[in-house]
């Protein structure tokens, strides 16, 4: 995970992605920098709004607990 760049500041550090005409990973509306970047390793990249972020998180955490306590008892008392 990394912070996107503003096209401005790529010159500074051309190792940087800007996000500018990405869509959001989360909303689908289009970003602009700085935002949230992560590429998974088969080289697919996806753009998030830092409070999109905030916003999804807690619920891929929640499919990710419900999913590893499944079938468990108390998995749904957790947190
Ligand atoms: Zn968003």
């Amino acid at each position: 995970m990394s912070l996107t760049r503003h096209m401005s500041e790529l010159n500074e550090n051309p190792f940087g992605l800007s996000a500018a005409g990405q869509r959001c990973f989360h909303c689908g509306e289009f970003l602009q920098d700085p935002a949230v970047m992560w590429s998974g390793n088969d080289g697919q990249t996806i753009y998030v709004h830092g409070p999109c972020v905030l916003d999804w998180m807690p619920r891929v955490l929640r499919d990710a607990l419900e999913l590893k306590y499944q079938g468990k008892p108390c998995w749904n008392q957790l947190p």
